[in-house]
Parts: C-alpha cells; sequence; structure tokens
C-alpha cells in the first residue's frame, strides 16, 4: 500500500514572470524565471490552472490527460486561465472536476463540472484523499480559498494567495499539526510593502509561524514551503532559501518534487 504522494510545484511566482519564460526558459523550470503558482499531486489533481499550466505539465513530462480534478484557489488570472482548463477538459472521458469557493461566479467551461466548496467541511475527493476548504485574505472579488487535503492521513495546507489567515480560518487550523504548509510569500525581505491585506511578506512570516506552532497548527516536524513569490520582490533565489532557512521555512521553486 502507497503511504506518500508525490507533489510537484509547477510554478510558484506571482503574476511578475520573467520575459525568459518565451526565450531560454520556453522549455525548462529555471529556479529565476518563475511561472504562475500552480501544484501537481498525484497524477490526478492540480492546484491553480493558470497561463503557464501547460507548459509546466510539458516540461514535467506529466500526461495531461490524467488530470481529473483541479482545485481553483481564486480566479485572480495568474491561478485561473478558462482557456487552458478547457484545454485540458477536452475529449475526457468524465467531466473535469473544478473545486471552486461555493458562491464562485465563472463562466462556463465545456465538459466540466462545477464542485462547489461548502466552508470548513472535509470532502472526499477519492478513496485516500479529502480536501477542507477556508476563506482566505483575499480580494474577495476572486472568491478566494485555501485548502486543506489530507492524502494518505497526511495534511497539506495549500494557503495563496491571502495574507495572515482570517480568524475563522485560523481558529480550524487549531491543533491540526499540519505535515506540510505552502505559504504566500509575495513580498520579500522588507516591511512598508503595501499589499500586506492581501498578501505576506517574509518579515509577516517570520511573526507568523512562532504562532502557528503555539496554536498546534503545525509543529517543529512540519514542513514549511514558501510560493508565490514576486521576483521583483525577492533576491534571487539561491538567496531567499538561505534566509528563510533560519527561520525554518524553505524557498519552493519550478519543478520541486516533494513526498507527502
Ligand atoms: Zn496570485
Ligand atoms: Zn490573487
Amino acid at each position: 500500500m502507497e503511504h506518500t504522494t508525490r507533489l510537484m510545484f509547477l510554478g510558484t511566482a506571482a503574476a511578475d514572470f520573467s520575459p525568459r519564460l518565451s526565450t531560454d526558459c520556453k522549455d525548462r523550470f529555471d529556479k529565476d524565471a518563475r511561472r504562475a503558482s500552480c501544484l501537481l499531486i498525484g497524477k490526478r489533481c492540480m492546484v491553480d490552472c493558470g497561463p503557464h499550466a501547460l507548459d509546466s505539465l510539458r516540461i514535467a513530462g506529466a500526461d495531461a490527460s490524467e488530470i481529473s480534478d483541479i482545485f481553483l484557489t481564486h480566479l485572480h488570472s495568474d491561478h485561473f486561465n478558462p482557456e487552458n482548463i478547457a484545454a485540458l477538459a477536452e475529449g475526457k472521458r468524465r467531466a473535469l472536476r473544478l473545486w471552486v469557493r461555493r458562491d464562485a461566479q465563472l463562466p462556463p467551461i465545456a465538459n466540466t463540472e462545477l464542485m462547489r466548496m461548502p466552508l470548513q467541511t472535509v470532502v472526499r475527493v477519492s478513496e485516500d484523499m479529502t480536501v477542507e476548504a477556508v476563506d482566505a485574505n483575499h480580494d474577495q472579488q476572486a472568491f478566494p480559498q485555501h485548502f486543506i487535503f489530507t492524502l494518505c492521513g497526511k495534511q497539506l495546507l495549500y494557503a495563496l494567495d491571502g495574507a495572515w489567515f482570517l480568524n475563522a480560518s485560523y481558529r480550524y487550523l487549531r491543533n491540526r499539526n499540519l505535515d506540510m504548509a505552502v505559504l504566500d510569500a509575495t513580498c520579500g525581505d522588507y516591511t512598508g510593502d503595501y499589499r500586506a491585506g492581501e498578501h505576506n511578506s517574509i518579515p509577516m512570516l517570520r511573526l507568523l509561524l512562532p504562532s502557528l506552532r503555539t496554536w498546534g497548527a503545525i509543529n517543529d516536524r512540519t514542513r514549511i514551503y514558501l510560493s508565490h513569490m514576486a521576483p521583483r520582490l525577492h533576491l534571487p533565489h539561491e538567496e531567499t532559501d538561505a534566509l528563510v532557512s533560519k527561520d525554518g521555512m524553505r524557498a519552493a521553486y519550478d519543478g520541486l518534487e516533494l513526498e507527502l
């Protein structure tokens, strides 16, 4: 019996993309030319499907025809690209399932089935996978939500885009002892950015993590990965990773594979 799930970051950027994505990085991942945030869970599930999702799947050598479920964190264009979703849905025998916030309004996409997420409720996805949604502190017009995936008994929080946690969501995380958390780190290691009401910075994360530990949401074994990093607000990847490692975090990068 399989006790681990393979994860791969297909993109780790906020919405400022490198021009190198259309030149020397067209056919490969590069730690300093990040694509739009996206995660592949196992072979069948993706979190978000933005403008680069098809390229990322191709570069990763993943079989796009196997994708059965896409979990949408929200409808901003760096996370939600209807054309790419339509391309993935085309020709599937069973409609591609799109998991969205309960009140989300989105254009109809052929051969997809909308799965509206109830709040703070365990929903079964497959035999060895469940998902829970909590509200996110982000642009409400984009219907944001964070996800807690439970895969073979291990828990993964995927919390981007959003700043801090809303009160009810924070309470819901109490004593969860997450195995892994992927957190928004749009802004780098400086204070004063105007986005503090919708995205995290590294100083905000330094304050947040000890509180999450006190709260039991995470513990000393929880693996913390930062994603949705805006390249122009951060140092190069290796420097960022060395910097955040001092506080028990790692900077994710495109193509990073992990076992959960
Ligand atoms: Zn975004
Ligand atoms: Zn957003």
